[in-house]
């Protein structure tokens, strides 16, 4: 796509919207005023589209650097998967990229610095959240990362030396170690990464927007980008109602912009996850399971993940394959799940049940691209992005600032990079699923052999 090209959503299909059952995080975070619509037309330096964790904390830190700063977002800030997740805060990549496989996909000095960011993700942060008073529910708890099988802990044992290296703050636990800190017996050893930790997610959107706001940068929220064009090294950023005209603008919109960019879309595999919170469970459980408060997530292909919620109950979630008209099933599979985790569970019920998309890549790894000159996107954090989007997004800024070259950039800035047959990426999740299912299964039965 040349730079002289227009890029418009106007005949393409509208935002993929999750399905809105209402979260646990909502009920648990006192609703924020919405932001206003944009309506007219506003300069600014730095033009940023879509208001999750990405493209709130690139306007908090453009902001600070000096910059005005102008972000749009088509609901209100959170709305995507920022205010859906989990909330684990992960100083890690996802369990099957190490060190070695970064840099085999990265190069040596790309891998090193994304992996720098990355560990120090958990730090930046609950940093940021404690100097801005953000009232999340935030505990750096750790978060723990224990193998489903013996072998995958000596995998996770062999990478801590390189993990530390680059500067995560790790150990390894032993098998009956990790079982004191989790409770769950079939779980192995593996690592206890000590920087990271738990938040309500939406909560942290709403203070993330707070914050940006009183640094100086303008947002605005049910203001969906409907066309980008370029013209005279300026990008018109256009709205329903208003435009924003910028040297720079930053595609934050994760797997949930539709086609208003294809190949951004294209580069990406969507992938709907379920979340359930049981009911709040009886605090003998709480001192039985994860009685360090630290959240779990094993090294299955699909994840088992582990918390407990503010409000005392378990949270738990993953993919289900061929989902619509499917929720009653998916809360019963989850349910079922968690019982086979956790011996001696009471039944539970799924009190709250809801999703959200996550943009995966085929290699597992975030890409920054520059789709054409000063249209930049940052996309693909493959359900590892609550810390790594902060960080992500202070880079983004200084990019934006000019206080950073981009050959120095953390991750190399390229062209995106379109998959083939993108169209049905998204079916791909629900033929991976029961793959990857079965060979977790085949994985622990083998070990148990
Ligand atoms: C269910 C679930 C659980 C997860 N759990 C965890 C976890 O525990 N830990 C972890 O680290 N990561 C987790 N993740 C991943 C993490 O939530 C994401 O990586 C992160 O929130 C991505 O942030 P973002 O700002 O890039 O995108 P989003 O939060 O998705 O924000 C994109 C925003 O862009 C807006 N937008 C899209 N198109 C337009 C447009 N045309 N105009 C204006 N606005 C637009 C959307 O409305 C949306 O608000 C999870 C993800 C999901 C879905």
């Amino acid at each position: 796509m040349s730079a002289s090209q227009p890029f418009s959503l106007a005949h393409a299909a509208p935002l993929a919207e999750p399905v809105e059952t209402g979260s646990l995080w909502q009920a648990l975070t006192r609703p924020k005023a919405p932001f206003a619509p944009l309506v007219g037309d506003v300069r600014a330096d730095l033009a940023i589209v879509g208001g999750g964790f990405l493209g709130l904390s690139t306007a908090l830190h453009g902001a600070r650097a000096g910059l005005s700063v102008a972000l749009l977002e088509a609901r209100q800030p959170g709305f995507g998967a920022s205010g859906r997740n989990t909330g684990f805060v992960v100083p890690s990549l996802k369990s099957s990229i190490g060190p070695a496989e970064a840099e085999a996909a990265l190069g040596p000095v790309f891998a090193e610095r994304l992996l720098r960011l990355v560990a120090g993700s958990g730090r930046t942060l609950f940093d940021l959240v404690a100097a801005e008073r953000i009232e999340c529910a935030a505990e750096q708890v750790g978060w723990l990362q224990p193998g489903h099988t013996a072998a995958a802990a000596e995998t996770l044992r062999g990478r801590l030396p390189q993990l530390i290296a680059a500067g995560v703050d790790a150990a390894f636990l032993e098998r009956e170690a990790m079982l004191a800190k989790t409770g769950l017996p079939s779980l192995h050893g593996g690592l206890e990464v000590r920087s990271g930790g738990l938040v309500n997610p939406l909560a942290y959107a709403h203070g993330l927007a707070s914050a940006a706001q009183r640094a100086g940068a303008y947002l605005r929220g049910d203001s969906p980008v409907v066309r980008l064009a370029p013209s005279g090294g300026l990008w018109t950023v256009e709205t329903p109602r208003g435009t924003v005209t910028a040297p720079r603008v930053v595609l934050a919109t994760n797997a949930m912009a539709g086609w208003l960019v294809p190949g951004l879309r294209a580069s990406i595999i969507p992938a709907r996850v379920f979340q359930i919170a049981t009911q709040v469970l009886a605090d003998e459980w709480r001192q039985r399971v994860l009685p360090a408060g630290a959240p779990v997530a094993d090294t299955r292909r699909h994840t088992f993940a582990l918390r407990w919620s503010p409000d005392g109950r378990l949270v738990t979630g993953g993919m289900v394959a061929f989902v619509p008209g499917r929720e009653a099933e998916a809360r019963r599979s989850f349910a079922r799940r968690l019982a086979r985790f956790v011996p001696g569970l009471p039944p539970v019920r799924a009190e709250y049940t809801w999703t959200g998309v996550i943009a995966g890549t085929p290699d597992f790894l975030p890409r920054m691209t520059e789709i054409a000159p000063g249209l930049f996107g940052a996309i693909g954090c493959n359900g590892r992005g609550v810390a790594l989007t902060t960080a992500l997004g202070r880079e983004i800024a200084a990019l934006a600032a000019g206080t950073v070259e981009g050959g120095d950039f953390v991750l190399p800035i390229t062209p995106p990079r379109p998959l083939p047959l993108a169209r049905l990426a998204g079916i791909g999740p629900h033929f991976w699923l029961p793959w990857s299912n079965l060979r977790d299964d085949c994985d622990v039965r083998r070990a148990g052999r």
